[in-house]
């Protein structure tokens, strides 16, 4: 089931598929891999395969269900784009999302390979947003893939930012979100990274959020940058009210908090 995130009400995860495997450096403390072999332990049927790749079809249609407005993270819990999920999955998720309009939809993925492959088979509404991992140099062919997909926002996610990204092509990019890695074993994420990627955001006019620090105690470091905070929306998403007050630009300013893959 989709649940109501722990930092805000208006964000749920839809986890049409479960389980993945490693892909690159940015996996190598996974929160979803850990969460998984909790959930399995604790006797969850969606984690009794653990973290091996999972689909759970009875799910492709929830937020269909779903009337009042949301924004959905896509698969935090998988990659909806890993090589064990047959297209015709992959085209029923991106159906029902377009069958969606009044939720907005988060979709990110280190496969970008196979995203930009099986692109053009896919509906792409205005409600769906779609993004890339980067941790460091190795893979910014990521980006290139991302450009190629008729999305309408484009995103990237530098997180866990584990090396200098001085050279970014973000001319197809919306949006930005830098953060460093927390958790048990954190490996450390220098300012001067982060700063040369907020330059680059300010030059090429993308969007920039800079989400944490990291470390072994996130809470510890924060998300001050320069002495501020850094949580800039893609134009795209400001502005478009919800009920009860609350925008869409706010509760994406959430789901970028709480972005693990
Ligand atoms: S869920 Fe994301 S971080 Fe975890 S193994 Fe898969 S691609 Fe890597």
């Amino acid at each position: 089931m989709p649940k109501t995130s722990k930092i805000e009400w208006t964000q749920f995860t839809w986890n049409p598929v479960t389980g993945c495997s490693r892909v690159s450096e940015g996996c190598r403390h996974c929160y979803a891999e850990r969460m998984a072999g909790r959930l399995l332990a604790m006797g969850s049927p969606r984690y009794r395969n653990g973290f091996k790749v999972t689909l759970h079809p009875d799910l492709i249609d929830l937020p269909r269900r779903m009337a009042k407005p949301r924004v959905i993270f896509v698969n935090s819990m998988s990659d909806l784009f890993h090589e064990k999920v047959p297209d015709n999955f992959i085209r029923r998720v991106f159906d029902t999302m377009a069958a969606c309009p009044q939720h907005t939809f988060q979709v990110l993925t280190k496969r970008s390979g196979r995203l930009r492959a099986i692109a053009p088979q896919l509906p792409w509404p205005k409600n769906v947003w779609m993004g890339v991992s980067v941790e460091d140099e190795r893979v910014v062919s990521r980006i290139t893939d991302l450009a190629q997909v008729p999305a309408q926002v484009r995103f990237l996610s530098l997180e866990p930012l584990l090396g200098p990204l001085d050279n970014l092509e973000l001319t197809a990019i919306h949006w930005a979100i830098v953060g460093g890695e927390s958790g048990p074993g954190a490996r450390p994420m220098a300012e001067a990274w982060v700063e040369s990627i907020r330059q680059q955001c300010e030059k090429q006019k993308v969007a920039f959020f800079f989400k944490q620090w990291g470390g072994v105690n996130k809470h510890s470091t924060g998300r001050l940058l320069n002495g501020r905070n850094y949580d800039a929306m893609p134009a795209h998403g400001t502005g478009v009210r919800r009920p009860g007050g609350a925008t869409v630009n706010r509760a994406w300013r959430k789901v970028a908090l709480d972005v693990v893959a």
